[in-house]
C-alpha cells in the first residue's frame, strides 16, 4: 500500500497517510491542527533505495586525472 506523504499549509506539519486507493476524495485532515489545507508530497517510497556513496569508476572525480 502506497504512503503518501502531506504538509499541512497550516501549521507546517508533515505527516504520513496510508492510502488503500490511489485517487481519495476525501480531504486529509492534520493531526496537529485539523485543518484541511493540506498537500501531498512525494511519496516515501520515492526517496528510500537510494545509494549513498556510490563509489563507481568516476574518471575526474577525485583528481584522478588531470
Ligand atoms: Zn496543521
Amino acid at each position: 500500500m502506497p504512503i503518501y506523504e502531506y504538509r499541512c499549509e497550516e501549521c507546517g506539519e508533515r505527516f504520513e497517510k496510508l492510502v488503500r486507493r490511489a485517487e481519495s476524495d476525501e480531504p486529509v485532515r492534520c493531526p496537529r491542527c485539523g485543518a484541511v489545507e493540506t498537500r501531498k508530497q512525494f511519496s516515501v517510497f520515492a526517496a528510500v533505495g537510494l545509494e549513498h556513496g556510490a563509489s563507481s569508476g568516476a574518471c575526474c572525480g577525485s583528481g584522478g586525472c588531470g
